[in-house]
């Protein structure tokens, strides 16, 4: 080969190979976040199939609480890691020393968009689990209801929320984004869980306190 055909050899990888690297590290940025990070598999990995409950009144707790979380790409949802964590997230929940009505990713120390809903609007009222969900909009008609919140024990009060809500969530069975219109208590909960994934606590919204036993923080 001449070095002109070695030039020309060189131009044409060159053409090929510089936008494959720019298209890579445009892919890692879009990414970035929305997998689950080292310190996210550890505390998911290595807890108790119970997981200890985030709370407010301890400062590293807090931090979490108060982090807005990320989204999960559809790889990290794939993931056993998410498997894991959706399943100890569940028996957190329904554990009896726990036995609440919905919970949310920070309160298991994990920053991502993952909650756990009890869905009073359907039969059997079943936890049902939502993936990356968002609140698309919210009725102008609000009811004042009683919420508790594991992270912050020994609290209850009323909080003024939407009667009806449409959400949007990816699909745990087809990966595509879907939307659904929830109403009554649920959609109480809905509002309540995803206050979580945007580091907002019912504390924040309460009205009255009807059992005040500890500082606010
Ligand atoms: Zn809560």
């Amino acid at each position: 080969m001449n070095s002109y055909a070695k030039r020309l050899t060189l131009i044409a990888l060159l053409v090929l190979l510089v936008p494959m690297l720019i298209l890579a590290v445009i892919g890692a940025f879009r990414t970035a976040g929305k997998d689950f990070s080292i310190k996210e598999k550890t505390i998911i990995e290595h807890s108790d199939s119970v997981m200890y409950v985030t709370v407010i009144n301890n400062p590293a707790d807090s931090v979490i609480l108060r982090t807005p979380s990320r989204e999960l790409s559809v790889k990290a949802l794939k993931s056993e890691t998410f498997r894991t964590l959706a399943e100890k997230m569940r028996r957190t929940v329904t554990d009896p020393s726990q036995d609440g009505v919905g919970i949310a990713a920070p309160q298991v120390g994990v920053n991502k968009r993952v909650i756990w809903v009890m869905r009073l609007d359907k039969e059997g009222e079943p936890l049902e689990l939502y993936a990356n969900p968002v609140i698309l909009s919210r009725s102008e008609a609000v009811v004042d209801g009683e919420e508790g919140c594991l992270s912050i024990p020994g609290l209850r009060g009323s909080v003024s929320r939407s009667v009806s809500i449409e959400i949007s969530y990816t699909s745990l069975e087809t990966f595509q984004t879907v939307t659904e219109t929830v109403e009554g208590y649920t959609a109480r909960i809905f509002q309540h869980e995803c206050d979580h994934l945007d580091g907002i606590l019912f504390i924040d919204r309460i009205k009255s306190r009807s059992e005040a036993s500890q500082e606010l923080p």
